[in-house]
């Protein structure tokens, strides 16, 4: 990208008018040399953002935003600085001098505004044919027919290809436009004896707009069986079909505004949805979701809400969305239409954007739309569907967003495999860390998941520690009097043990409804870090002295088993026998262990704690 010049970039600065600017976005009245107003950057009843209009600086005191007048535009239009000072010059009239004068460049540059001018001159072309053409008669009574009015049609600068091969083509080159300049914009195909034919023949024409709105290409979609249905600009250097979402300059500000983007599948759901008064939407092109489409929406909002069909293709495009999203920090949602209705059809059916906007509210994240399908997907009232449903789901929810959306789903995955919580927690907590200990474990033998009985204890130590310790703190006199009976000796790690006294001297010092106090027993981080998790844990989940019981147990069969595992190493060089007795000893004391922990009476689901 060429460097826009210092001189352009101040005659920009001079000539833009700060108070309208930012007044597109809030109501400004005067208040003394300043302008004051609701902030644009968070929600407030009260007015405490400020412009200052001569130096054309902003800031707010609620919320802490502030800059100048093009960290505005960057932040409202989501632009870059170039693109910030290329849009306000555009605004107020001024031609931009680049820096970079090379040949190359600057041939470039005027290359890619001769193919913007033509895309320009095309859609504003395609536009008049669909008001004017008799022949585009058809087409505005399909747009009729599907409840797409003339305003929303015009606000998307809706257009109609002519049936005919040159038809555009004579348009353009009415204009000085080459047969070149057309197959590079994509408008046109090579033709056999090296006369290009119009591309787009018969269709309606939706513009694939950048950020600020030029057309780049376009999508094309026909009214009758012609094959491909929809059709698209190629690749050009202006268009890219990785990149294009469809609507996203329409949809920027209210996206920005609510936090929230809707992406539905077809360019008519977008401007049923935007009519129906919701306009933070836009169309993916085609179901995949690329890094670069996300990466646009990202730059508006975090939280996206898909609409795709539930058919293969659309669960597919979700699956590969949760990854892609997981990975850039997005929030991802799905949102069901009921009936297999496409949006479109469910506002127009009556339900309007009200309607809508309520089933977004009942959005699940796509964590649980996964579960939900994997539970949809096997006969749960079978033991070996229930364990089937239970292998699908051990990946999926290693997806989780966060601890508490994956404790959620737990939840409700233990509900419906008819597990108690606690066994479905231990089977899967060897997706999360790597499995150690645990006589089960070590010989090899995993017990399949069984409908309301426990099932083997194959987790993480770790966190069946730190599951341990947190238990003891919601339940203090339980708590007391289990970690009385132990020392630090208990435990294996460094870690644990100063986590292990932290507790106690916790129960000790601070009865219940003590304060907490992260990082004392002159913890290290890692300690401190421990520490805070059992902390946590103790305040978010519903710990009964029957679940203390258990994971006591647990801990202590877990210790056999690792005990068992490394003596089974040896024994087979034990010449005296003693340690055969030591192993089958302690086989019979895990064989107690499991005993006991099944004994423990199972706790009814909470009503309220
Ligand atoms: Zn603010």
């Amino acid at each position: 990208m060429p460097r826009i010049a210092r001189a352009s970039i101040d005659q920009v600065q001079a000539a833009a008018d700060m108070v309208e600017i930012v007044g597109q976005y809030t109501e400004l009245r005067k208040a003394g040399a300043n302008y004051s107003g609701r902030c644009p950057f968070h929600e407030e009843r009260t007015p405490s953002f400020s412009v200052n209009p001569t130096e054309k600086l902003y800031y707010c005191f609620g919320c802490g935003a502030g800059g100048n007048l093009f960290g505005f535009v960057q932040e409202k239009e989501s632009l870059d600085f170039a693109a910030a000072v290329e849009y306000l010059a555009d605004r107020y009239g001024i031609a931009l001098e680049y820096e970079e004068t090379s040949a190359r460049g600057d041939a470039e540059r005027r290359r890619k505004e001769r193919l913007r001018s033509l895309l320009e001159q095309a859609t504003v072309y395609y536009e008049r044919v669909l008001t004017d053409a008799k022949a585009a008669a058809s087409a505005r009574e399909y747009l009729a027919a599907r409840g797409l009015g003339e305003e929303v049609c015009r606000q998307f600068r809706l257009g109609y290809s002519l049936p005919g091969w040159d038809k555009l083509r004579d348009a353009a080159r009415g204009h000085k436009f080459t047969d070149q300049d057309l197959l590079d914009a994509g408008l046109v195909v090579p033709g056999k004896q090296g006369r290009p034919y119009d591309r787009f023949r018969g269709r309606i024409m939706f513009p694939l707009a950048d950020d600020r709105g030029r057309t780049l290409g376009f999508g094309a979609r026909t009214m009758g069986d012609e094959k491909p249905k929809y059709l698209n600009s190629p690749e050009t250097p202006l268009y890219h079909k990785s990149e294009a979402v469809f609507g996203l300059h329409a949809a920027k500000a209210a996206a920005a505004r609510e936090d929230r983007v809707y992406v539905v599948e077809g360019y008519t759901d977008v401007l049923a949805l935007v009519q129906a008064g919701v306009h933070n939407v836009v169309a993916s092109m085609g179901t995949a979701l690329t890094e670069q489409q996300l990466s646009r929406l990202a730059r508006v909002t975090r939280n996206l809400y898909l609409c795709f069909d539930a058919d293969a293709a659309g669960i597919g495009a979700m699956s590969r969305a949760l990854t892609l999203g997981r990975k850039m920090g997005l929030s991802l949602h799905v949102v069901r239409v009921p009936d297999g209705l496409d949006p479109a059809d469910y506002v127009l059916s009556g339900a309007g954007g009200d309607g809508f906007r309520a089933l977004a509210d009942d959005a699940q994240t796509l964590l649980q739309f996964h579960v939900r399908l994997a539970l949809a997907a096997h006969d749960l009232d079978k033991p070996d569907g229930r364990a089937r449903a239970f292998a699908q789901l051990r990946g999926v929810l290693s997806e989780a967003a966060t601890p508490i959306e994956r404790d959620e789903e737990l939840r409700h995955i233990a509900d419906r495999l008819q597990l108690s919580a606690e066994s479905v927690r231990y089977l899967l907590a060897g997706s999360e860390r790597s499995v150690e200990g645990g006589e089960a474990a070590a010989e090899g033998r995993r017990e399949p998941p069984q409908g309301g009985g426990r099932a083997a204890a194959i987790g993480g130590v770790h966190e069946l520690e730190v599951r341990f310790l947190a238990s003891c703190l919601a339940q203090p006199a339980k708590g007391r009097a289990v970690l009385a009976g132990i020392d630090e000796g208990f435990f294996a790690t460094r870690e644990m043990r100063d986590a292990l006294s932290a507790v106690k001297e916790r129960l000790e010092l601070d009865g219940p409804g003590g304060k907490a106090r992260a990082g004392d027993a002159g913890a290290t981080a890692e300690t401190g870090e421990v520490l805070a998790e059992v902390v946590v844990l103790a305040g978010r989940e519903r710990f009964t002295d029957n679940v203390v019981d258990e994971l006591f147990l647990r801990l202590q069969e877990a210790q056999v088993g690792r005990l068992i595992a490394r003596l089974k190493l040896t024994v087979q060089d034990d010449a005296t026998g003693r340690q055969s007795k030591e192993l089958a000893s302690l086989q019979a004391a895990g064989r107690r262990l499991r005993e006991a922990i099944r004994a423990v009476p199972v706790d009814e689901e909470p009503h309220e704690g």
